[in-house]
């Protein structure tokens, strides 16, 4: 690239959280008081929680992958268990099966979204427990095909929701499409709470076990002992828990998340018309039949028969302080502790490593401006149109829009 581009560079993050000045003050307000865990901020944050998302119960976790194993304890899932996760999807999704002793059956994507492969899923569902459906980058996966089967074969499906707050299918919510949904509050997702999850459900006994289960397995609440330290134990436990330094933040992000999520809408729509008509390049769709999505970022698939062409734009990305993600490096199975396990080859997962060898994330968040999407727009066709016009002739450059 010439230099004048090169002086002009800005550094724009591929997330960057936005904590208001006030928080800032709340938070030193919970220091002061002395009641750091158990208190009124997380009782609070899940009762607006769950309001937001229409959920009769929310239950506040230490993290998405705190909250995913939690619900498998709660249905019961264990050793011998088969579940059926995503290929394409944050490692925590097949984690916390492998953690419970179960088996994880991972699911290849479907082409047109990435999210998991309804006629895969059938192949694979005889003998299954219970199925993780994720919602990949925001877009929620075919949960009636994922429904439908999960009754013919009856096996409980749980929403990984951590990439997808604010989506609906259908009009409805995620996190109020399976038995429970789980969200994350990592920085980099739709709000935060620092480290952080939820557990939304309607099922008033699934709550209440992920609730006594992530503190112990005591069986008082803190607040339900008639003398203080007067409890028991009749089940296994862990320390799961949210404090309230992480909820007083995750309250002031519930002010704010409505505007977060017209922003990312909104700047995924202008680079999306930047990159409109570019060759090389199909960006996954914000919308698919009941799914509306909530553009977590953009995914541009590569489309482009050269080698590595995809590590080539994110080179010059990087060389210009654009920050981008990939959604995912690869497959969770071929990642080398579940190919090493399971001994799965790519030959399994076609369309997931064709995805993952193609896939670039660009950031959508509201930390950037309008400007900033017309110039990472303006930035990714110059990167693309200067690396294809330099391809060697005859080279085979597919485009595709979907
Ligand atoms: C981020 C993420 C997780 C893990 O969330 P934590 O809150 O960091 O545990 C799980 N699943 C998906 C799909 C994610 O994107």
């Amino acid at each position: 690239m010439n230099e004048k581009i090169q002086k002009k560079t800005k550094i724009l993050p591929f997330g960057k959280p936005i904590i208001s000045e006030t928080v800032v003050e709340k938070i030193a307000d919970v220091l002061r008081s002395g009641q750091l865990v158990h208190g009124k901020k997380t009782q609070a944050f899940e009762e607006a929680f769950a309001m937001m998302i229409g959920a009769r119960y929310a239950v506040s976790v230490s993290s998405c992958t705190a909250g995913l194993h939690l619900a498998l304890m709660a249905l019961d899932i264990g050793p011998g268990d088969r579940v059926a996760v995503p290929s394409m999807t944050h490692v925590s999704t097949a984690h916390v099966v492998e953690l419970v002793g179960g088996t994880p059956v991972f699911i290849d994507c479907d082409a047109t979204s990435g999210n998991m492969s309804v006629s895969d899923l059938r192949d694979k569902a005889r003998g299954l427990k219970a199925c993780i459906a994720m919602h990949y980058i925001g877009l929620p996966a075919d949960m009636d095909g994922i429904s439908r089967l999960a009754q013919e074969f009856d096996f409980a499906v749980i929403e990984d929701v951590a990439t997808a707050l604010g989506a609906t299918y259908g009009g409805k919510n995620v996190g109020k499409l399976a038995r429970c949904g789980v969200f994350s509050f990592y920085p980099v997702k739709h709000m935060t709470t620092i480290e952080g999850g939820m557990v939304t459900t309607d099922d008033p006994a699934l709550a209440d076990t992920i609730r006594k289960t992530r503190a112990f397995g005591y069986d008082k609440a803190l607040g339900e002992r008639a003398l203080p330290g007067q409890y028991g134990v009749d089940a296994l436990g862990l320390n799961y828990r949210m404090s309230e330094i992480e909820a007083v933040i995750g309250l002031a992000q519930l002010e704010q998340v409505a505007e977060f999520l017209q922003i990312r809408a909104r700047n995924w729509k202008i680079l999306h018309d930047v990159l409109s008509g570019l060759k090389y390049i199909r960006c996954l769709p914000d919308h698919l039949g009941k799914a509306q999505g909530s553009y977590y970022c953009m995914n541009v698939i590569v489309q482009s028969s050269r080698p590595r062409m995809r590590d080539l734009i994110g080179q010059q990305l990087k060389a210009r302080g654009i920050g981008y993600s990939l959604h995912y490096p690869g497959p969770v199975p071929l990642f080398a502790y579940y190919q090493g396990k399971y001994h799965y080859t790519p030959t399994h997962f076609p369309v997931a490593c064709d995805l993952a060898d193609r896939t670039l994330s660009l950031p959508v968040g509201p930390h950037l401006q309008e400007a900033d999407m017309e110039y990472l727009g303006m930035c990714v066709r110059a990167i693309v149109e200067d690396i294809a016009g330099s391809a060697s002739h005859g080279e085979n450059i597919v485009s595709l829009d979907v």
